[in-house]
């Protein structure tokens, strides 16, 4: 069946990543929280180095979060790095330093969310689930429910039903699998049927190789963008790349005042006179 055929796919073909060989849930949840919008080759050298920094959830709590944005050079959206420090302050405060294990519990942290909450109990603690993030929901929508399904349309329910399916032994395996084969196999694009170990099990085998456009994966970004067309995510990348090394002059960005009043809204930046820096 497919569970066990993707669990032996994983086992032998598998990509060897770093927190794929630890169980301590706090490296863990690090890389959850920087696999969120970053590429797998690009966190790996920058998980290491922050871990080398900041080893547990009390290191993490007790650093200053300015330090915390800083040690995040390298891996963008610097919101993660603010939510990830308080998610410290929380596991510290609230469950002397122990990530809890179960999914109330964990919904109920700061800056955890459905998804996080599922893959950290799949990860972290071999409970049976599936994550259901980009790469997983594109997979198991093309092999349940063929080629031309939508994959953002999730259904709770259906969900549901696919996880009471799978056997909580290879629920491990099973996801680590599914993000491979999204990555590698299944991608977005232009999927390798013929290098696939599901194809079959796979609804949308042979069909989706043919097909001229397959159901867009991510919705249309509605995000400001100024007049020369570069959007605030790339700003306030840009604001905060300038603060690492120290406070900056105000007056050094200019026409950016709707950027630093939304990251000093996210906590990031403040002001002190007439210099911003690292909140
Ligand atoms: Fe994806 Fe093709 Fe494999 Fe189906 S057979 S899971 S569409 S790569």
């Amino acid at each position: 069946m497919i569970w066990k055929t993707l669990s032996a796919w994983y086992r032998a073909h598998g990509r060897d990543l770093p927190w794929r060989r630890t169980d301590d849930p706090y490296r863990i949840a690090v890389s959850e929280f920087m696999l969120q919008q970053t590429q797998v080759d690009r966190v790996v050298p920058l998980y290491r180095a922050f871990l080398k920094k900041y080893p547990s959830w009390k290191a993490l709590a007790a650093a200053p979060q300015a330090d915390v944005v800083r040690a995040w050079k390298g891996l963008g959206y610097n919101m993660r790095a603010v939510r990830l420090r308080k998610l410290a302050e929380g596991v510290v405060a609230d469950f002397g330093g122990r990530l809890p294990a179960d999914e109330d519990a964990l919904l109920k942290l700061y800056g955890i969310g459905p998804y996080t909450a599922r893959a950290l109990r799949v990860f972290a603690f071999r409970q049976r689930a599936l994550a259901p993030d980009t790469n997983l929901r594109r997979v198991l929508t093309r092999v349940f429910k063929g080629p031309k399904a939508d994959p953002k349309a999730f259904d709770a329910r259906t969900w549901a039903r696919w996880e009471s399916t799978l056997p909580e032994t290879l629920s491990y395996d099973v996801n680590q699998g599914l993000m491979d084969l999204g990555a590698t196999v299944c991608k977005a694009g232009r999927p390798r049927c013929f290098e696939c170990p599901v194809s079959r099990f796979c609804a949308s085998f042979p069909k989706i190789m043919t097909m001229k456009e397959l159901p867009r994966q991510k919705a249309a970004r509605t995000e400001h963008v100024d007049a020369a067309g570069v959007p605030d995510r790339i700003h306030r990348g840009r604001v905060i790349e300038a603060l690492r090394s120290g406070s900056v002059a105000l007056g050094k960005f200019a026409g950016l005042a709707r950027v630093l009043a939304s990251l000093e809204k996210d906590g990031l930046i403040k002001r002190r006179g007439d210099r911003v820096l690292l909140a």
